[in-house]
């Protein structure tokens, strides 16, 4: 085997796993990247949700700590008589969330309230003053030393929320406290839905309590985009929590992006893998063509030369002037003859079947009889049958009359089919020619007794350069051309050609020429 078609032989196994391992790399990278891409977009998201959730949180804190801040600025502790007058003549206004304000002597016995003013009815009030003193102070971080800043508690006592806002004073050496009662109830009734009910179509908010109950806002989806966070300063016992609807729709396009990706890879794998495979495939079958078309010209030239040598022999032995015998000086000369018809034959075969291939073969139709033109062909054949003993029989039938041919075509067509079975069936003691009408359609038909044609490859041999496996063993040379000839002849007369079992053995070859 020389270099170059093991080179090329080899080549599939290194392009093949070649172009897989891309393949597998792009399908990584495209993974790779559609996932990075969703995570960043996850983040963002993300990112996004929760400055809302501080921004939304912060609005209440800051909303309350400016009342706070009123009140600090309208209470003056020094006036115990008409202490908080000037807070209550604008608290609806100003700071409607608070109820009251009150001042503790931190330094007295029971904790006494000193100072108190309220928007509430006086049985409310009085609840809540001894509700401040019992439960309420005891909670509230007051630490050793006085502490000026603002502070809050947030805590629930019998199923009610109470929110606190206060301050340490220092009065004349005295450490007071100053309180500001929220009204819990209307920060969740008014504050809540002016804060968060902005009508932002791409969020959702709720508010939800220490247990988890919903205290505002509707319940929302356990999306992988719902954020939760505490108030920090105010009402530090619940939590806002924040859901971006629009995120909602963005892992669905995510998602539908990505079976798009998918499809896109698989479908990237489907093209290459069939574009491998008709490759491949078309590689094969022009392999096997060239095999075969190498093989054919060392079998034509072969058949050239068996008949090319017979006639120089009996040539020679002529002229050497030896055959004295006159009956075998005309035995030489027939032979010579048929010879030199079955190389003509031959080489008419070989040309027309080039024609054939280039397309370019062109038929000469004339109105002829159909018997002559088989009778021509058979006599062509006659001595090669008469040296291999086996007799050739021509039968046509009397409808069988003229038809529109091409005489050289028709006969070269008979010919391949009778020295076929002369080659193929050399045992068989006859050879039948029959020229016959069947349903209007011309036929001739070639029946030997030789060993048949197995069935699989009655299809297979009108191909061209395809020999049976009658002529696999080597003996029979030939060129796989003659019956691919046959075929096309019987086509161009706008008929066809077939080969069935003759009975009790051998083929019958039928080269059908149409109702013409
Ligand atoms: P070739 O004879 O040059 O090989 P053909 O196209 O004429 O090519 O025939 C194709 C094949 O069909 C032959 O190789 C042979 O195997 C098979 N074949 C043709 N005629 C006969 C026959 N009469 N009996 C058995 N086999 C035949």
């Amino acid at each position: 085997m020389s270099e170059r078609p093991r080179r090329e032989r080899l080549l599939p196994f290194l392009w093949i796993p070649a172009v897989v391992v891309a393949l597998i790399v792009l399908l990584g990278v495209t993974f790779r990247n559609s996932f990075q891409l969703e995570k960043l977009r996850e983040q963002s998201v993300v990112e996004a949700t929760l400055t809302l959730a501080n921004e939304k949180a912060d609005r209440l804190d800051k909303s309350l700590i400016e009342q706070d801040n009123a009140v600090l600025a309208l209470v003056d502790l020094e006036e115990r008589f008409r202490f908080g007058a000037d807070w209550l003549a604008v608290a609806a206004r100003q700071t409607p969330t608070v109820r009251g304000v009150l001042l503790v002597d931190l330094a007295s016995q029971g904790r006494e309230i000193v100072g108190f003013a309220s928007r509430a009815p006086a049985p409310e009030a009085e609840d809540f003053r001894r509700r401040l003193v019992y439960v309420l102070l005891p909670e509230m971080d007051l630490g050793r030393e006085p502490r000026a800043e603002l502070r809050h508690l947030h805590t629930t006592h019998a199923g009610q929320s109470y929110l606190l806002s206060y301050w340490q004073r220092d009065l004349k050496g005295r450490r007071h406290l100053l309180v500001a009662w929220h009204d819990v109830p209307r920060i969740v009734h008014d504050v809540f839905p002016r804060l968060y009910s902005d009508r932002d179509p791409h969020s959702r908010v709720n508010v939800v309590d220490a247990d988890g109950r919903i205290v505002f806002g509707p319940s929302l989806s356990r999306g992988g985009f719902t954020l939760g966070r505490r108030f920090d300063t105010t009402l530090y016992k619940w939590r806002l929590n924040v859901t971006l609807i629009s995120a909602e729709g963005l892992t669905a396009a995510v998602a539908r992006r990505r079976r798009l990706e998918m499809a896109l890879v698989g479908l990237s794998w489907l093209v290459v893998i069939a574009g491998l495979t008709v490759v491949l495939v078309a590689a094969a079958r022009e392999r096997k063509l060239s095999n075969l078309k190498s093989d054919f010209v060392a079998n034509v030239s072969h058949e050239l030369k068996t008949p090319l040598s017979l006639v120089r022999m009996f040539g020679e032995l002529l002229q050497s002037g030896r055959v004295e015998n006159e009956e075998k000086r005309a035995q030489y000369l027939d032979i010579i003859v048929s010879e030199s018809e079955r190389l003509a034959a031959l080489i008419e075969n070989v040309l027309d079947f080039a024609k054939v291939e280039r397309g370019k073969a062109a038929y000469d139709f004339t109105r002829a009889n159909v018997g002559q033109v088989v009778q021509r062909a058979v006599e062509a054949c006659r001595v090669r049958a008469q040296r291999g003993g086996v007799e050739l029989v021509l039968d046509v039938d009397p409808d069988v009359d003229d038809a529109l041919l091409d005489q050289r075509a028709v006969e070269i067509a008979v010919i391949n089919l009778v020295d076929n079975a002369l080659k193929y069936a050399p045992e068989s003691e006859r050879v039948t020619v029959h020229a016959r009408r069947v349903e209007g359609e011309l036929r001739v038909e070639v029946t030997d007794a030789g060993p048949g044609i197995p069935a699989e490859d009655r299809k297979r041999i009108w191909e061209r350069f395809v020999r049976a496996q009658t002529a696999q063993d080597g003996r029979v040379r030939g060129s796989g051309i003659g019956l691919a000839l046959v075929k096309h002849i019987a086509e161009a007369h706008g008929g066809r050609a077939w080969v069935e079992p003759a009975e009790p053995k051998g083929s019958r070859f039928v080269l059908a020429l149409g109702s013409s």
